[in-house]
């Protein structure tokens, strides 16, 4: 018989290394959408950080310009007041000395405050009115034309100052002389120390780029930003570390860090939980099929998986099924066909069992039966009668055997039977009444025929330790005496049952 070749089946996947490539996706896809999430944030972060330090840098060299508009004005104001036009026109040293020192007083934040001549000489002492060397020197360069800037002095700790020289002038224009003021730094400083917002630092840097007033400092990786301060001609930079994130980007961090190990936590107890069930289920069915393999016997398969239940369900018919054959097989093995009394092959196992018992002193008769001129009626009225005498024994013996009791078709028309709990007589009587019922059989069946039951019967275990063979060759040899007295009867072996 030609077997079909079996095709070349795919490599089976694998489940474990499906999961951990799950596993690996997910943390990957974790991991970059954190990535990319985290990469955002900084950016709008940076964005956020560099518009609040350009406000702050912003509002810082507004307040500056503010302030020193302020002195400008006052100055300004100063410089058209009549009263000084006067004095510039017709007062003494000393008077222009006296106004100057009582303009002083009035404004806060002013060092110095004194009166020069076109030329830049100071009226009256400079020292009185806090005009310095450093002052006066950088005054005369001034003037020649030399420089053209705010002035920043800083040669006296303490007194650190900025110039402003503005021109007074006759109603016509001519210019009379010219109002020195020194402002405080310390103005300045103020300022820039209400603007600078904590952890930043701002810098007054002049026109040469030189930092006048400067508060907070920056270390390590910094962002910066430049704004003019176009009515000095100076320069304002403010810096802001760059924080990492700040508190919002850790947190943000830390609830995708927890998130990712909850997701994970999740599949993997979800994953150890279905595991053990699936590998239960699948054992289960594994086991049944190696059971039907060797042709044991199978309990029906119980799944924890509904979706096993049909793979179940036909391993369970499968196991039904071949459990229906086997029994029918062994029924089969163990029966004898015609008359469907158990065979030699039955009788052997069953004597093994009355052999035991026999040890333990039970009186167990062995009675081997064989139809008298049975060939005789096989040849006179065919097989098929043949047949039916033998069934008509056959039904007699399961008339009259109990439940303790055993009878068999060894051969053709050999029988035997064991019967337990019997004396000889006992014996002999069911013997009697065992050819009266084969004879009513037959004349129930209108067989009208010469013929009887010879029997031939021993004790197991009269002659020792017993075997099957030789309990057999004991009743056959009774039996061989029964047909050589005449047949129809009973031979019982003369040794009486054990007690
Ligand atoms: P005896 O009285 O000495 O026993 O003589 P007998 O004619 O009965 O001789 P024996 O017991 O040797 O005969 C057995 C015969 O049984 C021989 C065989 O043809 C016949 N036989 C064996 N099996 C069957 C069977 O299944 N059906 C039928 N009809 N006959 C069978
Ligand atoms: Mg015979």
């Amino acid at each position: 018989m030609n077997v079909p070749a079996i095709p070349p089946s795919p490599r089976p996947a694998s489940l474990r290394r499906y999961f951990v490539w799950l596993l690996l996706g997910v943390i990957g896809l974790f991991v970059g959408g954190m990535a990319l999430s985290v990469m955002f944030s900084l950016r709008a972060n940076e964005a956020a950080e560099m518009r609040l330090l350009r406000l702050e840098a912003e509002q810082a060299a507004a307040s500056v310009t503010r302030d020193w508009n302020y002195y400008q004005e006052v100055v300004d104001n100063l410089a058209h007041d009549p009263e000084l036009i006067d004095l510039m026109l017709v007062g003494t040293d000393m008077e222009k000395q006296v106004w100057a020192k009582a303009r002083q007083r009035l404004l806060p934040g002013v060092l110095g405050l004194a009166l020069t001549s076109p030329a830049g000489k100071i009226y009256g002492d400079a020292a009185a009115q806090r005009v310095g060397p450093l002052c006066l020197r950088e005054l005369s360069n001034t003037l020649n034309g030399e420089r053209n800037q705010v002035l920043v002095h800083r040669d006296k700790p303490g007194y650190e100052h900025v110039d402003l020289l503005t021109e007074v002038r006759s109603p016509d224009g001519e210019i009379l002389g010219k109002i020195f003021t020194s402002v405080r730094m310390a103005q300045l400083q103020r300022i820039v120390d209400d603007s600078t917002r904590p952890g930043d630092a701002i810098r007054l840097l002049d026109s040469t780029g030189q930092a006048v007033v400067g508060s907070g400092a920056v270390s390590g990786a910094m962002r910066e930003v430049r704004v003019p301060v176009p009515a000095m001609g100076w320069k304002l930079v403010a810096q802001t570390p760059i924080r990492f994130g700040g508190f919002g980007g850790w947190l943000q961090i830390l609830a995708g860090i927890l998130t990712l190990a909850g997701v994970l936590g999740l599949l993997i107890v979800t994953a150890l939980r279905m595991r053990r069930p699936v590998m239960q289920d699948i054992a289960a069915a594994q086991d049944a099929l190696s059971c039907l393999t060797r042709d044991e016997s199978v309990r029906p398969i119980v799944t924890r998986y509904v979706e096993f239940a049909p793979v179940a369900e036909n391993i369970n018919r499968i196991a039904l099924h071949l459990k229906e054959q086997r029994d029918q097989l062994e029924h089969l093995s163990l029966t004898d066909s015609l008359t469907e009394l158990p065979n030699r092959r039955a009788f052997e196992m069953v004597f093994a069992q009355a052999l035991g018992l026999a040890e333990r002193n039970q009186a167990i008769a062995l009675v081997m039966i064989d139809i008298d001129y049975f060939k005789g009626v096989n040849d006179h009225y065919g097989h098929g009668v043949g047949d039916q005498v033998l069934l008509a024994l056959a039904q007699s013996l399961k008339a009259l055997t109990r439940r303790a009791d055993m009878a068999a078709r060894l051969a053709g028309d050999e029988f035997t039977v064991l019967l337990s709990g019997l004396d000889p007589a006992g014996v002999n009587a069911w013997y009697q009444r065992l050819d009266d019922h084969f004879k009513a059989r037959l004349g129930a069946l209108g067989l009208e025929l010469q013929t009887g039951l010879s029997a031939g019967q021993t004790w197991l275990g009269s002659a020792g330790v017993d075997s099957m063979n030789e309990a057999l060759i004991r009743a056959d040899r009774a039996l061989y005496r029964a047909k050589a007295l005449g047949r129809g009867q009973l031979v019982q072996e003369a040794t009486l049952p054990p007690e």
